[in-house]
């Protein structure tokens, strides 16, 4: 059999600073985790246009919608709340097309944290756009980077015994790390939320009935180097990509 080939979207934001010109960046745990689990994984380009982005998305068979920065709000029809942050418009554009895309076909994907946002808003739910500031007695989602380590457990997650996560994770409880300041507000009509934290944040959604259509909010990508459930998402898109392919 073939190996899947899994798109991967990617930021422009470059931690090195403009010195080094415009970039495609992807942390490599992504790619890394796609490949542990027998996958090819492709970076999809944020600025393609729309007939490039159709070429590429024929080709893949299975989408990992990454990790980033906040979507422009006004994709839900909301005015711009102070903390949100580092807010790229073509990424926005390619990517909500993509999860669109996705979920019409029938494509198996894996959205991770910011993904699982794209997801929401593409299918027309909205986001809590600053968890501290919204949340009433919400925990701690966001860790100062560079001090807590990638894998921190944060807090546990509850997963719906009946979800098709909790079947792949083969767990209804998991101890997850957290590196989020927004998470789903209203759930778009055609998700499913799974998941949430102790505090009521929602961490995991899908579109029921499918092979593969899951959304995290938490980072699974620096977790399943020691958490096998953690690398079971990654093998459960693989595998799902591969039905077809
Ligand atoms: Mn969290």
């Amino acid at each position: 059999m073939t190996k899947p080939l899994i798109g991967i979207t990617a930021s422009a934001i470059d931690h090195r600073g403009p010195a080094y010109g415009e970039v495609y960046a992807l942390t490599r745990q992504y790619a890394e985790g796609v490949v542990r689990a027998g996958g090819v994984p492709v970076i999809v380009p944020y600025n393609l246009d729309e007939d490039a982005l159709r070429v590429l998305f024929d080709r893949i068979d299975g989408l990992l919608l990454s990790g980033g920065g906040d979507i422009d709000p006004a994709s839900y029809g909301e005015p711009t709340h102070p903390a949100t942050s580092n807010i790229e418009a073509d990424r926005d554009r390619v990517e909500l097309v993509l999860a669109r895309w996705v979920v019409e076909k029938e494509k198996p994907f894996l959205a991770i944290c910011r993904g699982i946002q794209v997801l929401n808003v593409a299918l027309g739910g909205t986001l809590v756009q600053d968890i501290p500031s919204e949340v009433p007695d919400a925990l701690e989602h966001s860790f100062e980077r560079g001090i807590v380590e990638r894998d921190y457990h944060a807090h546990p997650v509850k997963i719906a015994a009946d979800s098709r996560l909790a079947q792949v994770m083969q767990t209804e409880i998991v101890q997850t790390n957290s590196w989020h300041h927004q998470a789903i507000k209203q759930a778009a009509s055609k998700l499913k939320v799974t998941a949430y934290a102790p505090d009521g944040v929602i961490e995991a959604v899908e579109v029921p009935g499918r092979r593969f259509a899951i959304g995290v909010q938490w980072h699974p990508e620096w977790m399943f180097e020691d958490q096998p459930e953690m690398l079971r998402l990654f093998e459960g898109l693989v595998e799902a990509s591969g039905v077809n392919g």
